[in-house]
């Protein structure tokens, strides 16, 4: 299996080849999983040949800009897709969202602008603390973090993966207050898809280290400052840290597993 990398970037400014965060994990079977969906991520995805038509389930971490603005995008370059391959048979799609009121707005949107592609059912669900999305492919779990603060009623309105396929595990962030907040996760994995949007990544490896943990392939995406403005030092300083390479995600790379 694969991971696309289709946006590396946190939510800032615009810069040449880099756009807001989304990555999709692509299955030996041809199946696509997608998480979090910033700015051009159908468009980097669709321009390296993957085949959008085979997402099956997306997941957005929460409801900040840089990981959703690029969503309605993906539905409708599936409509296109599906137009110009003349492909009628139904197919459905799963999505998760963070928070029930921006599924309301969203859907309300693409529905107003003819984005949803014909004969695609949309089912819609809303992730919670301690849930789950599990089917003969994959299990996604979901963990709430306190990136964005809870709800009134106090669910959480932000939220990290722990993905299984297989014998494979891969740890995604999201966005974080901390990395504490998935300690009992990145103590053993496969692939941790960490951000650095908001926390030196020096200082996320020396704790992990220091921790003890046992990841296979540490990647770091969601880029800030540190890396944007000083990509060659931050680089050393983190795999220092750790003590082996770590991976500074770009948009389009591929990363196997
Ligand atoms: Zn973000
Ligand atoms: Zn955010």
């Amino acid at each position: 299996m694969k991971i696309h990398i289709l946006g590396a970037l946190s939510g800032t400014e615009p810069f040449p080849n880099r756009n807001h965060t989304s990555w999709a994990l692509e299955l030996d079977n041809g199946n696509i999983y997608l998480f979090d969906a910033g700015e051009n991520c159908s468009r980097t995805a669709y321009l390296s040949q993957m085949d959008l038509m085979q997402i099956k389930t997306i997941f957005i971490s929460h409801s900040h800009y840089d990981h959703l603005a690029g969503l309605v995008n993906v539905f409708s370059t599936i409509l296109k897709m599906r137009a110009l391959y003349r492909d009628t048979q139904p197919r459905s799609i799963d999505i998760f969202m963070p928070e029930e009121k921006v599924w309301a707005g969203f859907n309300a949107f693409a529905e107003s602008i003819g984005a949803y592609p014909l004969h695609t059912e949309i089912n819609d669900h809303i992730l919670s603390d301690g849930g789950f999305f599990k089917n003969d492919d994959i299990m996604v779990e979901f963990r709430g973090n306190e990136h964005v603060a809870k709800a009134e009623n106090g669910d959480f309105r932000s939220f990290s993966f722990r993905i299984t396929v297989g014998d494979k595990v891969i740890v995604y962030s999201g966005d974080v207050r901390s990395a504490d907040e998935f300690a009992d996760w990145s103590k053993e994995c496969d692939v941790v898809l960490m951000e650095s949007g908001h926390h030196h990544p020096w200082e996320v490896c020396e704790k992990w280290r220091n921790d003890n943990c046992r990841i296979g392939k540490v990647v770091f995406m969601h880029h800030g400052r540190d890396y944007i403005n000083l990509p060659t030092q931050t680089a050393v300083a983190t795999r220092r840290a750790w003590g082996r390479d770590v991976i500074f995600a770009e948009d389009d790379m591929i990363i196997e597993l």
